[in-house]
């Protein structure tokens, strides 16, 4: 099956759901043949999610199960805030990101000229080591695009599997998911998050895996999902994590 769970229909513009958006953000779901789709707006925007709106909109689409997600900056000094706002809104599942070094945003094209100024491969250690802080914490269900660090192409000189185990055996331990975020391809790094080698080890440790678009216009949802699909099965993966109020459910690839 196909599901997205990763979407923002608020985008990084903010304002508040409206029939219209919602309605553009599922019928393109359903245009893709997508069976369920999670809205996962950033965290900034929590106050702005009208839950009883999305519930209203997905009675239209009877074909679609719709769920709530958001996606969580993670910050080790975060995760109190983190905890205070997931433990009172009716989330189906959380997304963790690791899009901060410090402060420094280091995905945001504004902020590319700070690479530079790190040994590339220590910049790789300590950015997996944030994650492994994000699995550590237990406050998620999904790591969001787990080699993130890849963004505007700064690669380490030698293999990244063995700077991305540590996380992966945190992430393993924990029970958590890891999503196969295909906005990458549109991305200077030109590839998927994880990168291919890595869904392989996830494979390899019984990692669970979902799919997700990170679209943030609605004719982007469920974008290169088929083909995201079928890379997990030919690495052998068989089922799909899907959730519904933070429990989750292995459903047929
Ligand atoms: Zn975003
Ligand atoms: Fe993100
Ligand atoms: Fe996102
Ligand atoms: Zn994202």
């Amino acid at each position: 099956m196909l599901v997205d769970y990763h979407t923002h229909p608020l985008g990084h513009r903010g304002g508040r759901y409206t029939e219209e958006l919602l309605e553009q953000y599922l019928a393109a779901a359903q245009e893709q043949r997508i069976e369920e789709v999670g809205l996962s707006d950033h965290d900034t925007y929590c106050q702005d999610i009208d839950f009883q709106l999305v519930a209203a909109v997905a009675r239209r689409f009877p074909a679609l199960k719709v769920k709530n997600g958001m996606e969580f900056d993670f910050r080790p000094d975060r995760e109190q805030k983190i905890a205070s706002i997931s433990g009172r809104l009716p989330f189906d599942y959380l997304i963790g990101s690791v899009h901060e070094i410090g402060d420094w945003m280091f995905d945001h094209p504004d902020y590319q000229a700070v690479y530079s100024q790190w040994d590339i491969n220590k910049l790789y250690r300590t950015y997996f080591s944030l994650v492994e802080d994000l699995a550590r914490s237990g406050l998620f269900d999904i790591v969001g695009h787990f080699d993130l660090i890849k963004v505007f192409g700064y690669r380490p000189t030698g293999p990244v599997l063995p700077l991305a185990v540590p996380a992966l055996q945190a992430i393993k331990k924990a029970g958590l998911t890891v999503e196969v975020n295909t906005r990458g391809g549109y991305k200077p790094c030109a590839e998927i998050y994880p990168a291919a080698e890595l869904l392989q080890k996830c494979y390899e440790l019984d990692i669970p895996v979902t799919l997700g678009s990170d679209a943030h216009e609605a004719e982007e949802t469920g974008r290169d999902l088929a083909a995201a699909r079928q890379l997990l099965y030919r690495i052998g993966y068989r089922r799909l994590s899907t959730f519904s109020r933070r429990q989750r459910i292995m459903q047929p690839l």
